[in-house]
């Protein structure tokens, strides 16, 4: 019996830490699954899906550039791919293409069971208002925060979210500059940190009991978590992040939800 194909497709892709996190999760469950990486010119990402559907694909992740295009290409989505206006993994049930969006369920949970920090009754400060920081607005509104307020450059993207998701939550926008007060988590949704720079928000913002976030995730501390560190702050990387929206779309394809603690300890994420 050929083995159940999967993929994460994107371009680049060979830097994906996903096939060697699918391979732990399916050695550890005992699934004979293939996962591999596929790349998908530019201009053909609606092709490459269908090919790998036509080769027996059951299944696929999938990263920059392309999770807005899923999204569009997808024939049904998930409540809550449809908040994230993203799609990050896809089921495919005969010519059927069903999308979702695993990466805001992968924060949560790295903060709630791995930092095993509380979201209820919290202030929680959201920074930047792209995929990523949209993906996780849902999921982190479903934990019943004091207040989400979201900052970001372009202030209009914020007000934006924050009005679409106010049937949801406590939800508000800011600029940087004008964020007011203390917050029990802070979240980098930016992506300044590739360009080693930090949102410019209050120092006042963090005291010793705040958790500072990063999505980025590298083998030094980033520059948003340094700057995070002097001012008190507990800082985490996103890499727990991506180990848990890799161990959620491995339930939804497979049934069986991973044990993470192996793969979230620093030593692993260096080794694979
Ligand atoms: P997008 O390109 O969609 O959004 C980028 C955001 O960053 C925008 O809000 C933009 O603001 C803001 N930004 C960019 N540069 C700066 C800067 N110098 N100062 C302040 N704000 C800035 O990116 P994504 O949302 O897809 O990704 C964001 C980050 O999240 C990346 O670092 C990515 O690696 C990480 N990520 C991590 C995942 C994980 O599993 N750990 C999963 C997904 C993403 P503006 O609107 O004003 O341009």
């Amino acid at each position: 019996q050929p083995l159940d194909q999967y993929a994460v497709i994107g371009n680049p892709v060979a830097h994906s830490k996903s096939p060697l996190l699918h391979a732990a999760f399916a050695a550890q469950c005992q699934q004979a699954i293939c996962y591999r990486a596929l790349l998908a010119p530019p201009d053909s990402f609606a092709a490459t899906v269908k090919q790998f559907i036509n080769d027996g694909g059951r299944g696929a992740n999938v990263t920059l550039p392309f999770k807005l295009e899923a999204f569009n290409l997808c024939t049904a989505l998930t409540p809550r791919a449809q908040a994230a206006g993203a799609v990050n993994t896809m089921c495919f049930e005969g010519q059927k293409i069903i999308g979702d969006n695993t990466d805001g369920c992968g924060l949560v949970s790295d903060i709630v069971r791995n930092a095993g920090v509380t979201l209820q009754g919290k202030r929680i400060l959201l920074l930047g208002a792209g995929g990523a920081a949209r993906g996780a607005i849902l999921p982190l509104l479903e934990c019943q925060p004091a207040e989400l307020i979201i900052a970001n450059r372009s202030i209009e993207k914020a007000q934006q979210l924050a009005e679409q998701f106010s049937s949801f939550g406590q939800i508000s926008s800011s600029e940087f500059a004008q964020i007011k007060g203390q917050f029990d988590v802070i979240i980098n949704a930016t992506s300044a940190s590739i360009a080693a720079q930090i949102p410019p928000i209050p120092d006042t913002a963090y005291n010793s009991n705040s958790l500072a976030y990063d999505m980025m995730y590298s083998d030094q501390p980033t520059v948003f978590m340094q700057h995070a560190a002097k001012h008190q702050a507990q800082t985490r990387d996103g890499w727990g992040m991506l180990v848990e929206q890799a161990a959620e779309a491995f339930y939804v394809w497979r049934g069986m939800r991973p044990d993470t603690s192996e793969l979230l300890t620093r030593n692993m994420s260096r080794a694979i």
